[in-house]
């Protein structure tokens, strides 16, 4: 699951998407890719391996377009190439995506019985594909992707635009995560925090099964039957600083250091000192808010699902758990978990 970043403002896309992807380098990719607005089409210039590769193919191109989407991928599906690269485009529409597809295959036979030329191995493209079509139809992006996302199953998340409408963004997701930042006359969207800290600390959080439609420096969030929604605009208390990397050789290592901390400031607003005890008062859980309390004492077993360090690590949390909790716990590698 690699990185996002879109751009629509006044000031020029192409640094902020590349400074944004720059801050989601941590999460590992292995291509990189921009599609920005110049002279009314969205012009698309992608690199297979790190960034700077990206970056040197950019030194020469000009945009002149306040619109923009770049991506980092990390191939789950064809090989890493500049040609699997993301944005991909299909008829004015590009998107970026991180996750999988599950029915790709469903989806790009129909999109071939159709007389539709798939250009890349990705299960990406597809999203491109079924968006064009429904633009056509439509003559609207969102109205596409509400006729879309029904059409996906996996986890997704993903951001298009369509170059008829450069004043639009719209995204969707179901897993991966999707933020929007709502700067002074300007929106950035991205897979993580980092990158839009440093532009705007107001951002809404998309929540899974929700579309959210960016209109100049506007985002109206709906449900995926069209309805608008109430989203909370969070006041993030971050810097910028704490999201990079403090003199740490690299951010596992920080990560590593930060953990004590990290978990004390977790738990610090839920521990009474005296006497000590835990207090759950006002932590919730899920869509419907169950507290706390009503979750953990309903609980009779436990997986844990993770991958690679992170196993490791549920496996020790495993042990934790049964001692204290008395709980039966299973730590499951997450390749295998649905099976
Ligand atoms: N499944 C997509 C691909 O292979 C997206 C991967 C990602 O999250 O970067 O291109």
């Amino acid at each position: 699951m690699c990185g996002i970043v879109g751009y629509l403002g006044p000031k020029a896309p192409k640094d902020i998407i590349i400074s944004g992807l720059k801050q989601l380098e941590y999460r590992g990719y292995d291509s990189a890719g921009v599609a920005i607005l110049h002279q009314g089409s969205l012009k698309r210039v992608r690199a297979q391996g790190k960034l700077t590769n990206l970056e040197k193919k950019l030194t020469e191109e000009k945009f002149d377009g306040h619109i923009g989407i770049g991506h980092t991928r990390w191939a789950t599906h064809g090989v890493p190439s500049e040609n699997n690269a993301h944005p991909h485009s299909v008829g004015g529409v590009s998107i970026v995506h991180n996750g999988i597809i599950e029915n790709y295959m469903e989806i790009r036979e129909r999109v071939l019985a159709e007389g539709g030329k798939i250009k890349s191995e990705t299960d990406s493209e597809l999203v491109a594909h079924l968006l064009s079509q429904e633009v056509r139809e439509t003559g609207d992006l969102f109205e596409a992707a509400l006729r879309v996302v029904p059409q996906l199953e996996g986890a997704y998340s993903v951001l298009s635009v369509w170059e008829e409408k450069p004043d639009q963004m719209v995204a969707f997701k179901n897993g991966p995560p999707l933020i929007i930042g709502l700067g002074k006359d300007e929106v950035i969207v991205a897979s993580d925090i980092q990158a839009i800290v440093q532009y705007t600390k107001e951002v809404i959080y998309l929540d899974d099964h929700e579309i959210a439609y960016v209109e100049g420096s506007k985002c109206t969030v709906f449900d995926l039957k069209g309805n608008q929604l109430k989203k909370e605009i969070v006041h993030i208390d971050w810097n910028r600083e704490s999201a990079e990397k403090q003199g740490y050789s690299h951010f596992m290592l920080k990560e590593i250091y930060e953990q004590p901390r990290a978990v004390a400031a977790a738990l610090d607003p839920h521990v009474l000192r005296d006497p000590y005890r835990a207090e759950l008062k006002d932590l919730t859980f899920g869509p419907q808010k169950t507290p706390a309390r009503d979750v953990f004492n309903n609980i009779d077993r436990i997986y844990i699902v993770a991958c690679g360090t992170s196993y490791y690590a549920g496996m020790t949390g495993e042990y934790f758990f049964e001692k204290l909790a008395h709980l039966p716990v299973e730590c499951e590698l997450a390749s295998e978990f649905r099976y």
